[in-house]
């Protein structure tokens, strides 16, 4: 067996033979002149020369093998619908999308902004784009007309596919007035929208410029449309960063580059095999649905999950049932979806035959220590936490199993994943920290492997001054997350560099406070925010939703709980660390991918604005917040 270390170190020692041996994970029309084009720093163009094409490797590829085999499996809760797409009927629907767009009008390089709900014509909708050479930009159906007008100014789409209607929790969620008013806002003009009428909602047609996708798509349904080869470095898509810290950037995905990355890492990190069944529940809004919904399963033959609903309805069972009915094999979720499960009975996990299941993986967010515990409990399956970003479009730290076993450390999301060399930076400096246990910013050296953000869309100086100039002496990338690595090389992620509280010099990660206070039995989740104080420049504040909220009815209860939660974290981290108020509240306000809002609750108790809160789940529990400072 390989050892890891070997493995890493020739990735990125070796990057010419490392990554032209993982090319072969792909195909190619035309193999690459060159694996990996440095001569402009930091950019990078890898496999400068080749052509290829992302549909072809996702689809067409498969079908002398596994036309008839599960490739796309639409499951929704929400319309009570289930429909699964054999890689022949997968390949028939791209096409007629492709053609819809062809009549249209749109070339290659052309933008596509694909603004819907989880829906199989998404997943067609972005295929057809790739297939065609043209740009695609997914928007999450959650943003409302501000955000979806500053993405359409940004990407300058020719053509918009949209719906009438998503769904959630039992709810329609029309779609199309946002649209509208967000065409009507920005100053970019799509010449036309394609409409999929799901018939949940009615909507006003835009003579002139709405078409309808059924009657297109009837006109198109025996009309074939090639792949068009691209240079690998062609963009394939634009997709913006999630938000957490402010104005979203858009980031530019290459072609042969991103296919070879998640070839790779489907047989080095989550280890699917071709015919199995993958299941992401994340949305094609965002990376995670583009890498792990969409692109690495299928580019890997294996058949995908596409599920729209909540995970605990019909009941808290409903993933584990899916994972029984098509023999799940690799399973890919948030930390924050099973602290929805951990709060339900978790007898819901026992109902099912788990039994093809191999592995769930969690990204996103800080996995804390008792979620890990307790979801590697019920399932009685390794629980492997990875690190990554929009920015790179597959893990940067993780646990390859696939390469050498090895195992996971709770609180860890392992080590250094190929490719990547990752160093934790002293910020003061800019030197590289070779002492373990000492904190620095996770920073990695270029260039940044296949796959990464090739730059920001339409500003090559923002990719530059964003990304590789924030360490001081050195051309590095930044996360802008901080972190420790231990002596067997396991990174621990701290937080966010912004996300960082300075009590009286001193500087502390609010993830650290965080996973002292989530220690508490009592606890479920926390968030911790600096609020700028005049004696002290900055103190911790936390914000605690409670396991069991009846039994802190009384005042008493409540300042009990306060002072048990101060001790400990004057206990673990010391009293510099010991937030100034613990406030409890009914939830945590989060980005509808689940992401703590930290910047928002910080404005709050600082009485500033709270910013763009577009993507905010419950907007009620920022105002809970409000109303506690205030
Ligand atoms: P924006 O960059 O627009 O502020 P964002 O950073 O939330 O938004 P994403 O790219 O979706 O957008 O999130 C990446 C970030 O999520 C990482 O930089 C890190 O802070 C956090 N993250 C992701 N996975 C993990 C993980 N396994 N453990 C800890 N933190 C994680
Ligand atoms: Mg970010």
């Amino acid at each position: 067996m390989t050892n890891y270390a070997d493995f890493h170190r020739r990735s990125i020692e070796d990057r010419e033979g490392f990554w032209g041996e993982q090319a072969r994970l792909i195909d190619w029309h035309r193999a690459p002149a060159q694996v990996c084009d440095q001569s402009r720093p930091p950019f990078v163009r890898w496999f400068a020369g080749g052509e290829t094409n992302l549909c072809h490797n996702a689809v067409d590829r498969h079908l002398a093998a596994r036309a008839d085999q599960n490739a796309l499996i639409f499951v929704s809760t929400e319309t009570d619908t289930e429909r699964v797409y054999s890689y022949r009927e997968l390949h028939a629907e791209v096409q007629r999308m492709a053609a819809i767009y062809r009549s249209l009008g749109v070339k290659k390089g052309d933008r596509v902004l694909i603004y819907m709900p989880m829906i199989p014509e998404a997943c067609f909708a972005m295929l057809a784009a790739v297939r065609i050479g043209a740009i695609h930009s997914v928007v999450f159906g959650g943003f409302a007309s501000h955000s979806l007008a500053s993405r359409i100014d940004d990407a300058q789409p020719t053509l918009i596919v949209s719906a009438d209607a998503g769904m959630r929790g039992g709810k329609v969620v029309p779609y199309k007035p946002l649209l509208d008013e967000a065409i009507s806002l920005s100053s970019h003009k799509p010449a036309r929208v394609v409409m999929v009428d799901r018939g949940l909602a009615g909507f006003a047609r835009v003579e002139g410029r709405d078409v309808d996708h059924a009657a297109l798509r009837a006109q198109h349904l025996d009309t074939a449309v090639p792949c068009e080869w691209v240079d690998a470095t062609h963009p394939s898509y634009i997709l913006y960063t999630s938000g957490t810290t402010g104005k979203p950037k858009g980031v530019q995905r290459d072609t042969g580059g991103y296919a070879v990355a998640l070839a790779a890492s489907m047989k080095h990190i989550y280890m699917g095999e071709p015919g199995e069944t993958y299941f992401s529940t994340s949305d094609i809004g965002w990376v995670v649905g583009h890498s792990y919904i969409i692109y690495g399963p299928l580019i890997n033959g294996m058949a995908t999950i596409m599920y729209e609903g909540l995970p605990i309805r019909p009941d808290a069972g409903i993933w584990w049932s899916l994972v029984e009915k098509y023999k799940v094999t690799v399973m890919f979720s948030a930390p924050t979806a099973v602290r929805v499960l951990k709060k339900q009975d978790p007898a819901y996990l026992k109902k099912h035959d788990l039994s093809s299941l191999k592995a769930l993986f969690l990204a996103g967010e800080p996995l804390d220590e008792p979620t890990a515990t307790w979801i590697a409990e019920a399932l009685q399956r390794p629980i492997v936490d990875n690190y990554w970003q929009t920015e790179t479009g597959w893990p940067i730290l993780a646990i390859c199993n696939g390469v050498q076993a090895a195992p996971s450390k709770f609180g860890s999301p392992g080590k250094a994943v190929y490719g990547y060399d990752v160093q934790l930076i002293d910020e003061g400096s800019g030197e590289p920290i070779t002492e373990p246990h000492r904190k620095g910013v996770v920073a990695v050296a270029g260039p940044l492997p296949p796959g990464c953000l090739q730059t920001v869309w339409g500003d090559d100086r923002r990719f530059v001054s964003t990304y590789w100039s924030s360490i001081p002496g050195r051309q590095m990338y930044s996360t802008f997350d901080w972190g420790v690595k231990d002596e067997d090389g396991y990174f621990y992620i701290l937080g966010r560099t912004d996300d960082v509280i300075n009590v009286a010099g001193h500087r502390l990660g609010t993830r650290e406070i965080e996973e002292s206070i989530s220690s508490h039995p009592a606890v479920a989740e926390v968030a911790v925010v600096g609020v700028a104080d005049a004696l002290k420049g900055q103190v911790a504040m936390a914000f605690v939703v409670v396991k069991d909220a009846s039994r802190l009815s009384s005042p008493d209860a409540l300042r009990q709980l306060e002072t048990e939660v101060l001790r400990v974290v004057d206990e673990q981290l010391g009293a510099v660390a010991r937030p100034a108020r613990v406030h409890v509240v009914a939830t945590l306000p989060k980005t509808r991918s689940g992401k703590v809002l930290r910047r928002a609750i910080q404005a709050v108790c600082e009485g500033r604005d709270a910013g763009d809160l577009t993507t905010m789940e419950d907007p009620a529990a920022l105002a809970q917040i409000g109303a506690i400072v205030r």
